[in-house]
């Protein structure tokens, strides 16, 4: 007897295959199972659209240039050296 892929394997596994699709193209058999899933559940389907609108309205600002004379104001930088200092301190 020969072993049929399900369809239904769970969602959690659904929504990764979703954002390595995103990435990359999946091989067949995941793509395939993918495919199944989606067409099967709901809450995934919403998931990957979601997903998809997503990473498109963060590609600005992903790709967005960082200005070479950013800098981490004054107070900001104090208030981290204290939380180092006290986590540290914590820790020797
Ligand atoms: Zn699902």
């Amino acid at each position: 007897m020969s072993r049929i892929p399900s369809p239904l394997f769970n969602c959690q596994q659904a929504t990764l295959l979703v954002e390595r699709r995103a990435a990359a193209p999946l091989p067949v058999r995941p793509r395939v199972q993918l495919w199944a899933h989606l067409h099967l559940c709901p809450h995934c389907r919403r998931y990957a659209l979601q997903s998809a609108r997503l990473a498109h309205a963060a590609r600005p600002a992903a790709e967005a240039a960082v200005p070479a004379n950013l800098a981490l104001p004054a107070a900001a930088r104090a208030r981290m050296q204290q939380l180092f200092d006290a986590h540290g301190s914590a820790q020797g």
